[in-house]
Parts: structure tokens; C-alpha cells; sequence
């Protein structure tokens, strides 16, 4: 941290500075110039002290340097983190591909998906047991029913499965039937969610806040490593936006920005961060040009049937399709490459000769 003190700051207020800084466990290096001085504190102390520094008489401001979040940052790192749900490697060489129903609603709805899904290709099945509505009227999951039907369709078809946790009492019952607990975007900064869940022993998947910056995700991350779980996928769903033609904004620029700000692998969400099926194949492959690691998106066997997510949900023949021009070569090489438009520059003496 750079404390930047006022022009007129007094040779007082700047040993008071350098002593407190000394206090709160860093080393403080100081620069005087010609017309102010800054004090750089260096090392680890009390953050949240240093900070309330700004208050201090004298001092003009507080420049961070390094990130507030020390576990989920990249830097000072040399490799990034792959996390193994139930031996499917997120954040490896390979783009990972999770598919299934918005809501698990019925024994048949989610088989069908489970297999279609499985045999498109896909490497970990998804699927909600407790459903985080924003009507009290909508159908809110099948609970417990739907989590014994998700353990048991992936153990037939092989692909792990991620499901929503929604509150603290529910996380050790999730952990007993789901490989991956997902932290929905409404929760990403339920604090006592992201405690609780740190204490589990799963990986976890933390969707981005509809409404939540880059470092407030990151920050919530934060809390779970802290609080003892390493083994956290990020997940961009999309951000509230003025537009009802989308129902997000998906935010791939900060996709890009979390990885690079990150070790941690990220997941794009096409399904909700657009709310169209329409949009989903091209943004999926928009995710994987900006570094996504993986693509979550929702599948159902009949979506004008769906309880939740209809509309922006894939049928399998869809995600059969997105797959395969996602990862066919013999499919992507015959996509023609875009073409640079032609430099229009010509000298004067090609200008008066015309074409
Ligand atoms: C979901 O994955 O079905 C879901 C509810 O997602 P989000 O938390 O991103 O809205
Ligand atoms: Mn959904």
C-alpha cells in the first residue's frame, strides 16, 4: 500500500504516519520529493487498520498495490488451478462441458437428459434441487427427492453432478449426494452460506452476483478459501442490465478479467447470461475465445414443458449440435476464417492514376 501524504502535510503528521505503519506489523519505506512525500508500507500487517489510515491527519490517500485478495489472486503464482469434480479436471487443457435441467422435475425428465447429455459428449451433469425463485409461486425445487434422483443418474451415466446449495442447513445434506455445490448468483454474498460451505469438503461452484463487481466475486471467493475449501470454479452468468431482450448482460471482458486476476478456473454460464437458446451457441464459443474453461448450460427434453428455464433452454438434439461444432475440427476448420478488410491506403501518386 502507497499512503500519498498532502503537499502541506507536517514533519508530525508524517512520523505519525511511519510510526503507525510500523505498529500495524509493515515496513514502511518513505520517498521525499520535491513536493510530497509518500509512504510505502511494505509487507503484511493489518489491512483493515492500514486502510483506515486515509483518515489520518496529513494524508492525502491510499494506493493499493496488491489485491485484497490474497488466496483467489494470481499473482505471485505460477501455475493455475485445475479442481477435480469427482475426476472431471476444471480448469486443465480440456474445455469442460456441464449440461442438464434447469429444475430436476421428474424421474424421466432428468434420465433422458442424463444420458442425451452424456452421449453428446458432456463431462459433468447439472441439474437444481432447491430452486432459488424470485416468486414464492414458482415451482421451488423438488428438494430432497430430486437430489436422490441426481445421485442416482449420475452414478448410472457416470458424470458427476453440480447442484445448488441455497442455505446453511442444507449444505451437509447437498454434500452427501452432489459431487459440486453450487453457490447460486443470489447468494454470492450470502456470508454465512459462504462460511458454511467452506467448511465442506466438495468443490464449489460460485456464480458471479447479478449485480456484483469483479472484486466482490473475487472477494467471495476469497471467503471460502479462506475459510478452508481450495477447490473453487467461478462461474459468469451474466449481470443485471436495461436491456429485457437479454436477460443478462453476459460479461465475457470480465470472464477475461477473472482469469487473469485469478488462479481459479472460470465457467461460462450462456444459459442465464442470456436467457436465449437462440444465443447460446455463438456466445459459448465467444466464453471459450475468452478463456473460458468450461460451459454450463441448461438442457431439457421438452423445454416448452420446462418448470424453470424453458426458453433458454437447449433441447438434446441442440446440445448434441453445440457440442459437436464446438469440437469438431473436421466442423470448425470448415467455419471460413474472418478476413481482414483490405488496407485502403494508397499513395498519392496511386490516387491520381485511379484503380
Ligand atoms: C441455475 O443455475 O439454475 C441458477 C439458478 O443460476 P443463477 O444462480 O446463476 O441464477
Ligand atoms: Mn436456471
Amino acid at each position: 500500500m502507497i499512503i500519498s501524504m498532502m503537499e502541506n502535510a507536517t514533519e508530525e503528521q508524517i512520523a505519525h504516519v511511519i510510526a503507525r505503519v510500523e505498529e500495524l506489523g509493515y515496513k514502511p519505506q518513505v520517498t521525499r520529493g520535491e513536493e510530497k512525500t509518500i509512504v510505502a508500507a511494505v509487507g503484511t500487517g493489518r489491512r483493515d487498520e492500514l486502510e483506515a489510515l486515509s483518515a489520518a491527519p496529513g494524508v492525502e490517500r491510499l494506493i493499493p498495490i496488491a489485491h485484497p485478495f490474497k488466496l483467489v489472486a494470481r499473482q505471485g503464482r505460477t501455475a493455475r488451478t485445475v479442481v477435480s469434480v469427482g475426476g472431471v479436471r476444471i480448469g486443465g487443457e480440456d474445455i469442460v462441458m456441464i449440461a442438464g435441467p434447469c429444475s430436476v422435475e421428474s424421474r424421466d425428465q432428468l434420465f433422458q437428459t442424463a444420458h442425451a447429455v452424456r452421449d453428446a459428449g458432456a463431462s459433468m451433469l447439472r441439474g437444481g434441487a432447491y430452486k432459488p425463485r424470485t416468486s414464492p409461486y414458482e415451482f421451488q425445487g423438488l428438494g430432497l427427492d430430486a437430489l436422490k434422483l441426481l445421485r442416482e443418474a449420475s452414478d448410472e451415466t457416470g458424470l458427476p453432478v453440480v447442484t445448488e446449495v441455497l442455505g446453511t442447513d442444507d449444505v451437509d445434506l447437498v454434500a452427501e449426494y452432489a459431487d459440486m455445490l453450487q453457490i447460486g448468483a443470489r447468494n454470492m454474498q450470502n456470508f454465512s452460506l459462504l462460511r458454511r460451505v467452506a467448511k465442506c469438503s466438495r468443490p464449489v461452484m460460485l456464480k458471479r452476483g447479478p449485480s456484483a463487481t469483479v472484486k466482490e466475486w473475487m472477494l467471495a471467493a476469497e471467503y471460502l478459501i479462506a475459510g478452508g475449501n481450495p477447490n473453487i470454479v467461478l462461474c459468469e452468468r451474466g449481470v443485471k442490465s436495461w436491456d429485457p431482450e437479454t436477460r443478462n448482460l453476459f460479461d465475457l471482458a470480465s470472464l477475461a478479467l477473472a482469469r487473469q486476476l485469478s488462479h481459479l478456473p472460470v465457467i461460462a454460464d450462456p444459459s442465464h447470461g442470456t436467457g436465449r437458446r437462440d444465443l447460446i451457441p455463438v456466445m459459448s464459443r465467444a466464453a471459450i475465445a475468452a478463456g473460458a474453461d468450461g460451459i454450463m448450460v441448461e438442457v431439457h427434453p421438452c423445454p416448452e414443458r420446462a418448470l424453470s428455464d424453458g426458453p433458454q433452454s437447449l433441447e438434446p438434439q441442440q446440445f448434441a449440435e453445440l457440442v459437436r461444432d464446438l469440437f469438431t475440427p473436421a466442423r470448425k476448420l470448415a467455419a471460413p476464417l474472418p478476413r481482414i478488410a483490405p488496407n485502403s491506403y494508397r499513395t498519392a501518386a496511386e490516387r491520381t492514376l485511379g484503380d
